[in-house]
């Protein structure tokens, strides 16, 4: 909402002492308004503090123009998305303009020629910063016209001369001009698009069909790119390489506990959920652990990377279902376990990619193997072998234990009673008395002592079964 006193025309703008200043100095004002105050310009994303943001904000200080390289999935969108933070809540417009032009001193001939008729009666109306953003996914079907403008067949037909400016159907960024406007994956746009990108950005003139129209934008050009793609010869031209002021470099989560951050506050949330959830701070390590494993792994494309949104993805996964379960068995709270890991698979394949050599019946093993070895790392993190040799004892000694997505947690408590010895690994991963929660520790204990070679697992169609390991094979 904008207040009703705020100036409405040129007269009363000019009245109230208002000042109009280009965007960089906008942007740039507001950014040291805001690190003065110790304000968050890019709230909610985790991890950049020390590496990315300062990189930022000294191009934003400087002026630039700034292109994030970066792999899929390290919220390149949102940051460019966010710099909307850094300007005014409003700004005054001439009226019914398709650029929003600068009531002082606009650009475009409606307006010029509006404002030599009307002076200070020109109306004005007041643009929110939400309406100073545009974005495009750059394509190779994107042209000319999409982003910087065409010649208006129905204004020609109205009798107008190709040159008259006034037959313009303005593009995507003259329409963000004074504004912020973001392409993701810039080496996707076909050539002659960036030669009339670089041509707006520089020379400050469009041309269309032949025709060359000076039009001084004010807009802050931020774009997107994958590293290989970018560096990529021949996939961006050089003079657009050269505009841009800088080049800031995206990276995944450092640890498993900034992934297991982004998790949490990313991970569709539902209000008027009924059942309770409760994730296990080993469950969550675990779904984190197997991105950072897949990230390191030569099997999978590291040029085309793994993206927190596998992370965010798999855990909304395994927590519905551990829901699922919970309607199904009529329990009280979802309580993830590791049963409910293979289930990743659907969250995960589509958003990895193998290498070369790998086909996708594959994929389904290698994912597995992340699986396996994440909770290996994640239990060595908690568990004391040597604390679970009395429960190993039993194991050589006959016991056989099932366990399976669908079973009841109680019955997991009857399980627990068979082994003494496990109560204290048990409490040491859960201190509450919830049947939920221990049937989970207990699958963890049992996984983890088997990824760890001291017992044995047999798949069968919906259950693990736990027995004796053959110490000879
Ligand atoms: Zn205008």
């Amino acid at each position: 909402m904008v207040s009703n006193n705020k100036p409405a025309t040129i007269g009363e703008l000019k009245a109230s002492g208002y000042r109009t200043r280009p965007l960089r100095q906008e942007m740039r004002h507001n950014l040291i308004e805001m690190i003065k105050s110790g304000k968050e310009i890019f709230p909610g994303i985790i991890g950049y503090s020390q590496s990315v943001i300062p990189q930022i904000e000294n191009a934003l200080i400087s002026g630039q123009d700034i292109i994030f390289l970066g792999e899929r999935g390290q919220a390149k969108s949102r940051l460019m998305r966010d710099l909307i933070n850094l300007l005014d809540e409003y700004i005054p417009v001439i009226k019914g303009c398709e650029i929003n032009d600068n009531p002082f001193s606009p650009i475009c001939k409606r307006c010029r020629e509006l404002v030599n008729e009307k002076g200070d009666a020109t109306e004005i109306s007041w643009l929110s910063r939400d309406e100073r953003f545009g974005e495009k996914l750059a394509t190779p079907d994107v042209t000319v016209g999409d982003l910087i403008g065409d010649v208006d067949p129905i204004k020609v037909a109205e009798g107008r001369y190709l040159s008259d400016e006034l037959t313009i159907h303005y593009g995507l960024i003259p329409r963000t001009n004074r504004g912020i406007f973001a392409i993701n994956e810039l080496p996707d746009l076909a050539e002659r698009i960036q030669v009339g990108l670089f041509n707006l950005m520089e020379e400050q003139d469009i041309q269309i069909r032949g025709y060359r129209v000076r039009l001084p934008l004010d807009v802050f050009l931020v774009a997107s790119a994958n590293p290989e793609d970018y560096t990529n010869r021949g996939r961006i031209i050089t003079p657009l390489k050269d505009r841009y002021g800088a080049q800031v470099r995206t990276h995944y989560p450092m640890t498993t506990g900034e992934e297991i951050s982004i998790m949490e506050a990313e991970r569709r949330k539902f209000t008027d959920d009924e059942i309770e959830i409760y994730v296990p701070q080993f469950m969550k390590d675990i779904v984190a652990e197997i991105t950072h494993l897949a990230r390191q792994s030569p099997d999978i494309n590291q040029s085309s990377g793994v993206s927190v949104r596998v992370s965010i993805a798999n855990y909304e996964t395994v927590i519905s279902n551990a829901v699922r379960r919970a309607v199904i068995l009529k329990e009280k709270i979802a309580v993830p376990r590791v049963s409910d890991l293979p289930y990743i698979h659907a969250s995960t394949d589509g958003k990895i990619e193998m290498e070369g050599s790998f086909d996708d019946a594959k994929n389904p093993n290698i994912i597995d193997t992340f699986i396996e070895k994440a909770i290996q790392k994640v239990f060595n993190r908690y568990c004391q072998l040597s604390m679970l040799d009395p429960v190993v004892v039993l194991f050589q000694k006959g016991l056989s234990v099932e366990v399976s997505e669908m079973l009841h947690s109680q019955f997991y408590l009857d399980m627990i009673k068979k082994i003494p010895g496990i109560e204290r690994p048990l409490k040491n991963l859960n201190k509450t008395e919830s049947p939920e929660v221990n049937a989970s520790a207990l699958e963890f204990i049992l996984e983890g002592l088997y990824t760890n070679k001291r017992v044995s697992k047999t798949r069968l169609p919906n259950k693990r079964v736990y027995g004796h390991k053959d110490e000879h094979i």
